[in-house]
């Protein structure tokens, strides 16, 4: 029996994980990887104390931070279900089952499916979901960016160093993306924009081998080798069944980062906080953790 399990290694995680270190709590943490969205960012500006640094060079700072404690650590292990059984949590994993008297679950996000044919069929064969990760086996390669997001154009300008030529895909009539960063994906000659532009369906044989895209009743072929799908992210919430959510599926907490179960708290991406930034996440992991701690002092 643990006082606290935590779910989840991504800035909010790791957070909640370091405070309760330092407080010499009697806690684990299970989770499916280390540095969660952090390690798939491109290029990071905005974290406190780094002018720049890129996301998985952040995510191995993150680690290495950790490690400087003795913290009892599952990676690989995804929870299923976390549910509150009297006064116990129950979180059931796809490799076990453990107990506690507290949990914070900091599980984020994961990319949003685009649900065009051939996506699936793709999936790791030249479909992807991550620029940072999967951009430079594309060297030299036409490529898709689906989405005009902060996402999408994120992935176009690290790809405008390794890919050929950038077709960016938008359904809407403009790209909602930061204006500066629109700015750089158009000088570095590469990118073709498409607005009001939908992909019907990814096709080829092993590989993909092109898209066909409409737009209003002109349909077209771009062949292309990789299509990144940047088109927003979803909580992972659903392992908490008897969480309030708001309509998107985020979890819903109080500014303590109490959920509407005692003794399950949340932080981060996963809950209904403003403001998905890893600066932000922290933040919240640091405030779960402090009101786990303060609700078991008082139990
Ligand atoms: C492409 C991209 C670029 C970004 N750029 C920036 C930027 O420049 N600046 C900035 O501030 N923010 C940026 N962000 C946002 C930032 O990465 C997130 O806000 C931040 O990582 C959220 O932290 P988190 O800990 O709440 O969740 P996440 O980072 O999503 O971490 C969730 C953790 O939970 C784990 N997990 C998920 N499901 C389970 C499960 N069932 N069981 C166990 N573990 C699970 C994951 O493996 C992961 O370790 C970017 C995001 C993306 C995708």
């Amino acid at each position: 029996m643990y006082d606290l399990i935590i779910i989840g290694a991504g800035p909010a995680g790791i957070t909640a994980a370091i405070y309760a270190a330092r407080k010499r709590m009697n806690f684990m943490m299970v989770s499916k990887d280390i540095g969660g969205q952090t390690a798939l960012s491109g290029d990071v500006e905005n974290y406190l104390g780094y002018q720049f640094i890129t996301g998985p060079d952040l995510a191995v700072k993150f680690k290495e931070h950790l490690d400087k404690f003795n913290v009892e650590l599952k990676v690989g292990e995804a929870a299923t279900l976390v549910q509150k059984d009297g006064e116990i949590i129950k979180v059931q994993t796809d490799k076990g089952s453990y107990e506690a008297r507290t949990a914070i679950v900091a599980s984020g996000r994961i990319p949003r499916r685009l649900g065009a044919e051939g996506e699936m069929q793709f999936i790791n064969r030249g479909v992807t979901y991550c620029a940072t990760c999967d951009g430079p086996l594309f060297a030299d390669m036409d490529v898709a960016v689906v989405g005009g997001g902060n996402s999408g154009l994120d992935a176009v300008l690290q790809l405008v160093n390794i890919a050929a030529k950038i077709h960016l895909i938008e359904a809407a009539p403009s790209l909602k993306a930061d204006p500066v960063m629109v700015e750089k994906a158009r000088q570095s000659g590469k990118t073709e924009i498409y607005t009001e532009t939908k992909i019907v369906s990814i096709y080829g044989d092993t590989f993909v081998k092109g898209i066909k895209a409409q737009r209003g009743a002109e349909s077209f072929d771009i062949p292309v080798q990789g299509v990144f799908i940047e088109i927003g992210s979803m909580p992972v919430s659903e392992i908490v069944p008897a969480a309030a959510k708001n309509p998107f599926g985020e979890i819903i907490v109080d500014p303590k980062c109490r959920t509407n179960i005692p003794a399950i708290f949340a932080a981060g991406d996963v809950t209904d906080v403003p403001a998905k930034q890893i600066i932000v996440a922290c933040g919240e992991g640091c405030k779960a953790l402090l009101t786990a701690f303060e609700y078991l002092s008082t139990k």
